[in-house]
């Protein structure tokens, strides 16, 4: 008979919240297990007893540190928090403040479109492009953002074949992303799209009426304008031979005041366009959004109503054969179903400015991201850099700034977040919080956002909780990763993502 005493397990810090009846239970790597009140008591007092269920559970899940599992459990956070040895993956470039649409809650602080003074030159694009190539990932994607990117096509085509050059000379992964409104497409510029794989994005913010209340666009309907166009879009990725559930028009919603009570009618819409996912993002209160919040905005409570009658109107869609996603909620499952983080940059911890994204504004002034450059668009330079004509990567990812939005955004040092269930999945915005509590550290539990973030993994896990097998399947159906390798400017696989 051994003699050898094993050494009793250490309790690797678990946080915990009541949702329903049940404790939700995390740690660090993102693992999950529900607990009635006695189970969680035993966790905490150290009484859970070796060869029950829940002790087995506790340890595989790594509650519970043994000599059998500490190497896996300190492997699991590796690859969990692995967004951070990559580097700058997201490169933003304004081409142009100019825009063709005025929003209700633009963003972007957008110019007239005889402003061309506001348009990118090519000799900036190539600097910026130069700088992208810089980050230490092998894969990296370039967004052409504005104003709307269309109107300077001249920088948005150069960007593409300089990118790609320079991507196959360094034995990079480029991707290309178009955020446009659609309005300003043409043939010749969707068959250059297609057949440079860029990727095309839009704005679909619900039905005719809805969408043009917040988009005005002179003579004519911008909602009939961006439909139009993803129809054909759509249309033009089948002809070039591309699985259209790979490669498709994505479309982003900007919830507003004028959204609420109209979940329904919202997601109806976006599967009336061929969709198969939905992004029910809360409205950012930068660029002119600020300006005009009291007619657009709403509380964190008001938008989690909106959102959880959508996610119950998603998932029943599921359940009848309709396959459409909810980005946010897919964000969320792929850090608490996962062994991966999607590294979305804003949530993440420390989130991804100047660190994971950097946005490079028309005149090549560089902001720890495109939130940061729309507070400076407001006249606050808080979240300026500096300029790419005396920069390197190297300075920018190492800026006081960057450096102090990493420490606001790590939920391990911020009250609220540092004990709470779902810090392991979740992030804060210190742009969000400096614009909304005067402070880059988030003022919990006042801040709208953290309501937010709560309330929507409350009703993800109630869901879990539930046991309902047909609604599992539906969520990791929504955490699978599809490659899509034609985006990739050599050819060669990534997966970087949402
Ligand atoms: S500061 Fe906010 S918007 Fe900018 S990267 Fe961080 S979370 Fe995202
Ligand atoms: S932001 Fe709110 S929900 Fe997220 S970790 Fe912090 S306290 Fe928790």
């Amino acid at each position: 008979m051994s003699t050898k005493k094993t050494a009793a397990p250490k309790l690797n810090l678990p946080r915990f919240r009541k949702v329903g009846d049940k404790h939700v239970v995390t740690n660090d790597h993102g693992a999950y297990v529900f607990m009635d009140d006695n189970q969680l008591q035993a966790l905490v007092t150290g009484r859970v007893k070796p060869g029950t269920d829940m002790y087995d559970e506790l340890v595989a899940k790594g509650f519970l540190i043994t000599d059998t599992n500490l190497d896996r459990v300190a492997a699991d956070y590796d690859r969990k928090v692995g967004f951070l040895y990559r580097g700058p993956v997201l490169h933003i470039m304004v081409v142009t403040l100019r825009c063709n649409e005025i929003c209700k809650y633009c963003h972007a602080s957008r110019a007239s479109l005889e402003k061309t003074e506001t348009d990118m030159s090519i000799a900036t694009a190539e600097k910026v492009v130069e700088m992208a190539m810089r980050a230490p990932s092998d894969t990296i994607t370039i967004e052409f953002q504005g104003g709307e990117p269309l109107v300077n096509w001249e920088t948005v085509t150069h960007v593409v074949e300089y990118g790609s050059k320079l991507a196959k000379e360094r034995g990079k992964r480029v991707m290309f992303s178009l955020v446009s409104n659609l309005s300003l497409m043409d043939d010749e510029k969707l068959e250059y799209l297609i057949k440079n794989r860029v990727q095309i994005s839009t704005s679909l913010d619900g039905p005719k009426d809805l969408h043009d209340k917040n988009r005005f666009l002179a003579n004519s309907s911008a909602y009939d304008k961006t439909v139009e166009w993803m129809a054909k879009i759509n249309q033009a990725y089948v002809d070039a031979g591309l699985d259209p559930n790979l490669y498709h028009v994505e479309a982003l919603a900007t919830i507003t005041k004028e959204h609420l009570g109209r979940a329904k009618e919202l997601v109806d819409e976006y599967v009336k366009q061929g969709c198969r996912a939905i992004f029910l993002r809360p409205l950012n209160p930068f660029g002119f959004a600020k300006n005009t919040e009291g007619m657009v905005g709403y509380m964190g409570a008001d938008f989690l109503k909106f959102y959880n009658e959508a996610l119950d109107y998603i998932i029943e869609l599921n359940r009848q054969g309709v396959e459409i996603l909810e980005r946010l909620a897919g964000i969320f499952l792929t850090k608490i179903l996962t062994p991966d983080d999607p590294n979305y940059m804003d949530i993440r911890s420390p989130c991804g400015a100047g660190i994971g994204q950097i946005a490079y504004n028309y005149d090549g002034s560089i902001f720890t991201c495109d939130e940061g450059r729309m507070v400076y668009q407001m006249g606050d330079e808080v979240f300026k850099i500096g300029s790419i004509n005396n920069m390197t990567l190297k300075d920018v990812v190492t800026h006081d700034t960057v450096k102090t939005i990493a420490m606001a955004s790590t939920l391990d040092s911020i009250p609220g977040c540092a004990t709470c269930a779902y810090k392991p999945y979740c992030g804060t915005c210190p742009v969000y919080n400096y614009t909304e509590q005067g402070n880059i550290f988030p003022q919990n539990p006042t801040n709208q956002r953290c309501v937010i973030y709560m309330g929507v993994q409350d009703r993800l896990f109630k869901h879990l909780m539930d046991e309902n097998e047909e609604v599992k399947n539906i969520f990791y159906r929504w955490v699978e990763v599809k490659d899509r390798p034609e985006y990739m400017h050599d050819g060669r696989r990534m997966n970087q993502g949402f």
